[in-house]
């Protein structure tokens, strides 16, 4: 595509799974916005918010799908996934059900894709160390154990939130390129 002159375009779909309440919503409006909300309800309207990056002098756009709520009634749809080469499987570490699930968000990962997709297990909420309820060393044993990249985040203080994303698009560039 000689549209830009700059030759090749990417572009790559990221979802964002996770336990309701984690923090997806506020991880993607950290990143793509700057916005963290304390009091967010479940996503209404936007789908997918588009980050552009370059790498290689390459332009990648970063299509990053949040979901609408749906993981609370276990109902995250196949379109969903569909077309998805990268995740961020995402838990709360003041709640330990959140890491419980994790599996089982992996697990629907993997039915429903494909293609390689570049995983990174997010704890988020990392400033609440104070009530921590699961360690970092779990975090660390489940990501190597599953093959993930693992990173704490906070979207309320950013901690590592860019981090994560562009950890996950640069995996997802030098698998395709
Ligand atoms: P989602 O259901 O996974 O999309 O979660 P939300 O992004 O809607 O966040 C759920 C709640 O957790 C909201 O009250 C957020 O303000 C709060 N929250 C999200 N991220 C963080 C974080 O990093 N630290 C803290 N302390 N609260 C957070
Ligand atoms: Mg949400």
């Amino acid at each position: 595509d000689e549209e830009s002159g700059g030759g090749e375009e990417y572009l790559f779909k990221i979802v964002i799974i996770g336990d309701s309440a984690v923090g997806k919503s506020n991880l993607l409006s950290r990143y793509a916005r700057n916005e963290f909300n304390m009091h967010s309800k479940a996503t209404i309207g936007v789908e997918f918010q588009t980050q552009v990056l370059e790498i290689d002098g390459k332009e990648v756009k970063a299509q990053i799908w949040d979901t609408a709520g749906q993981e609370r009634f276990r109902a995250v749809t196949s379109a969903y996934y569909r077309g998805a080469v990268g995740a961020l499987v995402v838990y709360d570490i003041s709640r330990r059900s959140t890491f419980d699930s994790i599996t089982r968000w992996l697990e629907e990962l993997n039915t429903h894709s494909d293609t390689t997709v570049a995983r990174m297990l997010v704890g988020n909420k990392c400033d609440l160390d104070n009530i921590r309820a699961v360690s970092i060393e779990e975090g660390t044993s489940l990501a190597e154990a599953e093959g993930l990249f693992f990173m704490e985040t906070s979207a309320l203080d950013s901690t590592n939130v860019k981090k994560a994303f562009e950890i996950v698009i640069r995996e997802i560039y030098s698998n395709v390129s």
